[in-house]
């Protein structure tokens, strides 16, 4: 909509209106290449304001050099930048309202938690007071107010990323990019540190666009998710809607655990690689390649439509993983029976050698097309 302003003289001119964007980073077209190698493919992504976004993907997949591109490390070989609505694909790194949390802390090591985190401030002549309460209150948020005067050098490797994330919220920066910021932590330390930053990030409402390659880590931590596969976007969504609806084989397998039955559509029913025909979708393609049945959704029945063997058993405390070798075929899936459930179970009904049947039921089966 364009705006008008009426001058006094009556003269009447378009202003510019300030674009309005409820996208924290618009990425159009971004192309990179290094040599002959095509790093991303015109790739576009809308990050929304105050959502925290993963980056998700195999190593090489494009996830740091996207991120070093948001953040202006690494230029384009095309394609647009905007963050808040502003075009900085030409702009340097210290001219963009964004600030970066490496997976190395990149503390200064000879000062204390407290200079670290006002250090920018300084360099910005913020006042000695002033800097003081901001890197406090900082320190506060990622729960190191009584370290203040401690030095770097004497902090555990969380409380280390504790100070990095302070430091880089210090100035509030519109969007923090967080590059595996937990992948130097061990597996607990790491799973605390998920939830701290998880809550910081509510508590603050940054933009947080987070790399990772962990699956888990980006299912707990992201609203929304981006799955890069060589240089290209595989699928973005909630998390929820990547694991139920994954839309092609490699999410499928690349989230969570997944049974990939191939086949082709014939009429009302798809018929699996040894013949066996099950229910599909009335609304999946005719072009459906495989149907995604995720292990928990797999039920061993005596009523169900396929015929298996139990090749194998695991007891996992939360669940029992049974992994079945489908009859006609060398193809293994797996079934995870909740604890619950198993203790309505006969004992013999998961022998191993055992022949059962298994089923699921419609909505459990999600089909890919593939062209
Ligand atoms: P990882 O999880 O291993 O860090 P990634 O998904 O972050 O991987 P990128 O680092 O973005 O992947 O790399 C994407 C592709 O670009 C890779 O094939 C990589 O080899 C290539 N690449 C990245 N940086 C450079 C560079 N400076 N020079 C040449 N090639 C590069």
């Amino acid at each position: 909509m364009t705006n008008l302003i009426v001058r006094e003289d009556t003269a009447v001119e378009p202003a510019v209106a300030p674009t309005f964007t409820s996208n924290a980073i618009e990425l159009r077209g971004i192309v990179k290449t290094y040599g002959s190698e095509v790093a991303l493919h015109e790739l576009d992504l809308d990050i929304r304001d105050g959502e925290f976004f993963c980056l998700l993907g195999p190593s090489g997949c494009g996830k740091t050099t996207t991120l070093n591109i948001i953040g202006g490390f690494v230029g384009t070989t095309g394609g647009t930048v905007r963050i808040a609505g502003e075009d900085v694909t030409k702009k340097s790194p210290n001219r963009r309202p964004v600030n970066t949390v490496f997976q190395s802390y990149a503390l200064f090591p000879h000062l204390t938690v407290i200079e670290n985190v006002a250090f920018g401030l300084r360099m910005a002549r913020v006042s000695k007071a002033e800097r003081t309460r901001r890197a406090q209150d900082a320190l506060d948020l990622v729960g190191l107010g009584a370290f203040s005067s401690r030095p770097v050098a004497k902090l555990s490797g969380g409380q280390a990323q504790r100070v990095a994330v302070a430091r880089a919220l210090v100035n509030k920066p519109k969007v923090l990019l967080l590059d595996e910021p937990l992948g130097a932590l061990d597996l607990k330390l790491r799973k605390r540190l998920q939830t701290e930053l998880s809550i910081i990030q509510r508590q603050v409402g940054t933009t947080f666009v987070f790399v990772t390659h962990d699956q888990e880590e980006a299912m707990a931590l992201a609203d929304r998710i981006a799955i890069l596969n060589e240089g290209r976007i595989e699928q973005m969504g909630t998390p929820e809607e990547i694991y139920r609806t994954p839309r092609t084989r490699f999410v499928a397998e690349f989230i969570g655990e997944s049974n990939i039955l191939n086949g082709r559509r014939v009429g009302t029913e798809f018929e699996l690689e040894n013949g066996a025909r099950v229910p599909i979708a009335a609304t999946a393609s005719a072009d459906t390649t495989a149907l995604v049945v995720r292990p928990e959704s797999l039920r061993i029945d005596a009523d169900g439509f396929l015929d298996a063997e139990i090749v194998s058993r695991a007891y996992l405390g939360s669940i029992t993983r049974v992994v079945l070798k489908l009859a006609g075929s060398e193809q293994l899936v797996v079934s995870t029976i909740s604890d619950h459930a198993l203790e309505h179970l006969d004992e013999s009904t998961l022998e191993i050698g055992r022949r059962v049947r298994v089923s699921w039921s419609l909505k459990a089966a999600h089909p890919i097309a593939e062209h």
